[in-house]
């Protein structure tokens, strides 16, 4: 079966889509853990974000300029914001289909606690 992502991106399934080009998607978290929490998410399916620096820099780096992006637009780009990545088991990751996280809008926390 196609992956979550990919049926979003048919509109198989309903998301909040705050940005698209016909490389990327970006959608509202269905359980946000931040008053801003956007997944950036290429069309092209790779399993994380090791497989997609290794086949499409490029896209990666779309990634990131996309997700700077969408902050300035929430007006979080000052305030700060966090980008990342789960990759595998360990770090939590649920979705098979490489995706930026972007969260802001209050105090993160720190690395150090
Ligand atoms: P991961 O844990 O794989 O890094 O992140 C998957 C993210 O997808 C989670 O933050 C989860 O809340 C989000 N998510 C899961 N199902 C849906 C959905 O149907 N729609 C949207 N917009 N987000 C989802």
């Amino acid at each position: 079966m196609d992956s979550l992502f990919l049926r979003i991106i048919e509109r198989e399934i309903p998301a909040d889509i705050v940005r698209e080009t016909d490389r990327i998607i970006a959608i509202r978290d269905i359980n946000p853990q931040a008053p801003t929490h956007v997944l950036v998410i290429p069309k092209q399916v790779y399993r994380n974000a090791a497989e997609l620096a290794a086949a499409d820099p490029q896209l990666l780096a779309e990634l990131f300029t996309t997700a700077g992006e969408i902050a300035e637009s929430e007006g979080i780009s000052e305030s700060g914001y966090r980008l990342l990545f789960n990759t595998n088991a360990d770090a939590g990751q649920t979705i098979f289909h490489v995706h930026l996280h972007l969260l802001g809008g209050e105090w993160l926390g720190g690395m150090t606690g």
